[in-house]
């Protein structure tokens, strides 16, 4: 076998077999052995880490984006500036030619750039090990069961994945083995052209964004696209209930998520539908924002990476957790949900102190949900006191309006709080390759004190 063949494989088993833990205590062992090896032996090699040995993780400072992309050319182990990245990493991204590398042969970088949400876009650096590596522990968590046997048996059809994503980094392609056959379809161009190509190969897996994927489960209705995946897999965005039920209305199955971003692999969900941080490989802080302990912002420290360093790296993703372990017996943390950005929490403050009151975007949806199957599409974007309420609805507009006010100034009885105005139009996609936010924060209202 080719030895990077080998280093998959050798990562799958151990994703799936060996680090299956049923044991929170000897998790942590596991994880606290490989941390203080990241920190002894990866850490300082990267310039801006030289001074921190022989300390603990705590004692690191915390990074986010705007830091990581600051002291990029200090934060990474191989000397790599963020200009020389970013020159690659825009070429491959205007050409389309997603196999753009730093330095060649072993030892060659992959570079991407990781789709920010608002103009700030990041660039990230993934050595050839790194991507082996992750694509065994991706197998190796995600595949269910009827599809490894498969892809172990050489005499079977080969394993058809179709992937959604908004740039094909060669990252994933790494994937492609004569074993597993990976089709890639561009965000960007949308699901028309990529309909033939669906039809025709059939594909066994299908990775998307929830809101392509909902799409698809449409032109699954309308008959145009005929395929019938055995695992659908949701990147990249929060998987809606709505969601859920258009993809296993159209194709039969519940679909997966996968927790993925440019600060990692974070998250799986395993064969009982829950959603665990990926713990055997990266290690995550809990900053939680409440004092119930229900919601936190994950601080995540990769130690499974050595090209850039994800130290301390906080995340502005809110996550909600599950308050009883997994029917699965895994012990890695279940999360109940990926609640959003921090950016998509609202603010309103409280009848009865004034102090700003947070509004998880999990909320709004479900308000909107009890208003009825008529909204089908909608956004909600808060400006101080002033909602905007972007809706697309079936049958009467105008009733449908009513029951969102309704369900609306029932949440903010409910929670005592202030009633902002409402400002209603007419509900628009957003542009292709653009993520779907259906609740967004413009500005809090004036003067209001928010912390969570
Ligand atoms: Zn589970």
């Amino acid at each position: 076998m080719h030895p990077n063949a080998l280093s998959t494989v050798a990562y799958f088993a151990q994703s799936r077999w060996r680090l299956a833990f049923r044991d929170r205590a000897k998790l942590e062992a596991w994880q606290q052995a490989r941390l203080a090896r990241f920190l002894r032996d990866v850490l300082p090699r990267a310039p801006y880490y030289r001074d921190f040995r022989n300390v603990a993780i705590t004692d690191l400072p915390i990074m986010d984006k705007s830091s990581m992309m600051a002291d990029f050319d200090a934060r990474n182990t191989r000397g790599i500036c963020l200009g020389d990245a970013f020159e690659i990493a825009l070429r491959g991204e205007t050409t389309r030619d997603f196999a753009p590398t730093l330095g060649g042969g072993a030892d060659a970088l992959t570079v991407g750039l990781s789709s920010g949400t608002s103009g700030n876009r990041g660039v990230f650096l993934v050595s050839k090990a790194e991507r082996l590596r992750w694509a065994g522990i991706l197998l190796g968590r995600v595949l269910p069961a009827h599809l490894l046997k498969r892809l172990l048996l050489p005499w079977t059809p080969s394993v058809r994945v179709a992937f959604f994503l908004r740039a094909n980094s060669n990252l994933y392609t790494t994937l492609s083995s004569r074993r597993i056959d990976f089709g890639f379809f561009d965000v960007l161009s949308g699901v028309e052209p990529a309909l033939p190509r669906l039809n025709a190969s059939q594909p066994d897996v299908l990775v998307a964004p929830p809101s392509l994927l909902r799409t698809l489960a449409g032109e699954a209705a309308a008959g145009r696209l005929d395929i019938r995946p055995s695992h659908v897999i949701s990147v990249a965005e929060v998987l809606e209930d709505g969601d859920r039920a258009a993809v296993r209305h159209a194709f039969g199955v519940e679909p997966h998520q996968i927790y993925q971003a440019t600060e990692g692999f974070l998250g799986y969900t395993c064969e009982r539908g829950t959603l665990h941080l990926n713990e055997s490989y990266v290690h995550i802080e809990p900053d939680w924002i409440d004092e119930a302990r229900t919601r936190f912002q994950p601080i995540v420290t990769d130690f499974t990476r050595d090209t850039q360093l994800i130290v301390r790296y906080r995340l502005n993703d809110v996550l909600r957790v599950s308050d009883e372990p997994c029917r699965c017996g895994r012990v890695e943390r279940a999360i109940a949900a990926i609640e959003g950005r921090a950016d998509e929490v609202l603010w309103l403050p409280s009848r009865i102190d004034g102090r700003g009151v947070a509004l998880y975007p999990d909320l709004i949806r479900r308000a909107m949900l009890f208003a009825g199957p008529s909204v089908r599409e909608f956004e909600v974007v808060q400006s101080g006191m002033q909602w905007g309420v972007g809706l697309l609805a079936d049958g009467d507009r105008q009733v449908a309006v009513e029951r969102v006010r309704a369900e609306f100034e029932q949440l903010w009885r409910r929670l005592g709080l202030e009633s902002p105005a409402l400002d209603f139009s007419d509900w628009r996609p957003p542009a292709r390759g653009v993520k779907r936010r259906r609740v967004r924060l413009v500005a809090v209202p004036e003067g209001l004190a928010c912390t969570f």
